[in-house]
């Protein structure tokens, strides 16, 4: 794609900013070519504070300069910030989002609370961008929004079932995680549960894991009131936490409606772009599905940062005995599972005009802002 002047970028803010998702999301956001961070916001320990200072950076990369300085800020709504991305704990998440929406701005959140409600886009920008139609059962009254990324193992069998859904239905998965450390924030698990040990249990996550992929592969159905008829896949889920740092590995089997060969299996994947490519989103790859031939991969530390964290691996194709298929899966939890989702997920809403002030840029940002990866 032909690469074009940057116009002007659009202001946001980071609530939850000094958290393990935030801070991918402050790491992201300072070099984006779209959006530009103006207020990093956390709870009354950081508030006040210098980023550098509040925040206990975990990432190898290092803290944006601009970041450091910054004084991070409460959570309260502020006059002029139509887009805000939410990385806050799940306890506080519900009550600010809804403040942020309802002061005009489009909350994009990676937290749980307002997922599955029936006027809420759960929304994988390659899966079914198509529900963000959703949002306008939303009555906030100054036009804002909230738009949620599905939870981060969710994303990845999503992303891996969505094409093969497309082209034989999958009529029942079964899925058994192994889940990074950081998918349970900082300071999450205390080391002296996790190391020489893992955990088979993981609050919340298996009823995630069983709901969410379904109304992502959902049905949109728009005759005047648009609402989604949730996917008829049986999925069963066995959630544990193991002692990686980041990347979540799963074994998936599943059941297909129509028989599939290993061969148009892989070819499904490798086909796949999603329904968002084409759109110049900065954050999108090519090939979210990639398929690893060794036979001992994918492996977390050595392919989770495939495609910059924000692309899937899939391997080990096999017949299943019990279901038809079985394979690996692995996504990185914090970069496509959760703050680079939400980025993709972002810039979709820009390029779709669901950010109020950016519909100049709107449907036009395609073309008038630099796409990253072009
Ligand atoms: P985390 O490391 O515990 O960070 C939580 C953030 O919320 C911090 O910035 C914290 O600020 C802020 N916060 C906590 N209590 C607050 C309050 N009372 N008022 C205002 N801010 C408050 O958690 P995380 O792992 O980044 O997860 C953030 C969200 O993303 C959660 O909803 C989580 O379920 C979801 N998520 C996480 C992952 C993952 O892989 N980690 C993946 C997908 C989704 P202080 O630093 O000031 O306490």
């Amino acid at each position: 794609m032909e690469r074009k002047r940057i116009v002007k970028k659009i202001p946001v803010a980071i609530l939850g900013a000094t958290g393990a998702v935030g801070q991918r999301l402050v790491s992201l956001l300072f070099s984006h070519p779209w959006f530009e961070p103006v207020a990093l916001c956390a709870s009354g320990r950081s508030e006040g504070r210098p980023y550098a200072e509040a925040a206990r950076w975990l990432l190898p990369s290092p803290m944006p300069a601009a970041a450091s300085g910054m004084t991070v800020r409460g959570c309260a709504p502020l006059p002029g910030i139509a887009l805000a991305f939410s990385a806050l704990d799940s306890s506080v998440a519900g009550g600010v989002e809804e403040a942020w929406a309802g002061d005009g701005a489009l909350v994009v959140s990676n937290a749980r609370n307002h997922r599955m409600r029936d006027d809420v886009p759960l929304v994988v920008p390659e899966i079914n961008p198509s529900h963000l139609a959703l949002a306008r059962l939303q009555a906030w009254p100054r036009g804002g929004a909230i738009v949620t990324n599905p939870n981060c193992s969710t994303i990845g069998l999503a992303l891996a079932l969505k094409p093969l859904h497309d082209r034989f239905g999958v009529s029942s998965a079964q899925v058994v995680t192994l889940q990074a450390a950081s998918g349970a924030g900082y300071p999450g698990v205390p080391s002296l549960d996790l190391l020489d040990n893992a955990v088979p249990f993981i609050e919340g996550e298996e009823e995630k894991l069983e709901t969410e992929p379904l109304k992502l592969l959902g049905t949109l159905r728009d005759e005047g009131r648009p609402r989604v008829d949730f996917a008829g896949i049986r999925l069963g889920a066995a959630c544990h936490r193991v002692a990686v740092s980041d990347g979540h590995l799963a074994a998936v089997s599943i059941k297909l409606a129509r028989p599939a060969g290993h061969g148009e299996i892989l070819s499904a994947w490798s086909g796949f772009s999603g329904e968002s490519a084409g759109l110049g989103l900065p954050s999108a790859v090519e090939s979210p599905v990639r398929y690893r031939d060794e036979e001992d991969r994918p492996q977390p530390r050595l392919d989770r940062d495939a495609g910059g964290g924000m692309a899937v691996s899939a391997g080990r194709l096999r017949p299943c005995p019990i279901m038809d298929w079985k394979f690996e899966l692995l996504s990185h939890n914090t970069v496509r599972g959760a703050a680079g989702g939400t980025v993709l997920l972002a810039e979709l809403c820009v390029a779709k005009g669901y950010v109020r002030g950016a519909e100049a840029l709107g449907t036009a940002a395609t073309r008038e802002l630099e796409p990253a990866l072009a």
